[in-house]
């Protein structure tokens, strides 16, 4: 005799298996859609290789910072903005995180107003 609770679990894993089924359905390639996911407008965005399998719906991804090596959030929304508005190739992905990021942008300011200065120096 299996308890109610058992009955339950057993139940919700169907219920899963079925949305699961559901989704692969709806997006055979890509694996299940989550409800957050946002469709990619691929007449805006810009790639390179005919080969590239570009994907029906942007969702989280998690990555390594190349300088840091902290796990970051690459959320949907900024991947629709970085590939659709600022037309980044949609074969690069996020490699830094953003205090990383903030860093490099601090140096290349500092060294952008250094040879300014230096510029205005010589007249
Ligand atoms: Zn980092």
């Amino acid at each position: 005799m299996k308890s109610g609770k058992q009955r339950k679990a057993e139940i919700k894993q169907s219920r899963l298996a079925r949305i699961a089924k559901h989704n692969r359905e709806i997006n055979p390639f890509k694996g299940p859609v989550p409800e957050w996911a946002i469709p990619v407008n691929a007449a805006e965005v810009v790639y390179h290789s005919m080969f590239l399998d570009i994907p029906l719906f942007y969702v989280d991804k998690e990555f390594a910072c190349k300088d840091c090596g902290k796990i970051e959030i690459w959320t949907a929304r900024q991947q629709k903005w970085w590939y659709e508005v600022a037309k980044g190739n949609f074969e690069t992905t996020a490699v830094r995180c953003r205090q990383c990021r903030d860093k490099r942008k601090a140096k290349r300011d500092a060294q952008k107003k250094h040879m300014e200065e230096i510029s205005n120096e010589s007249y």
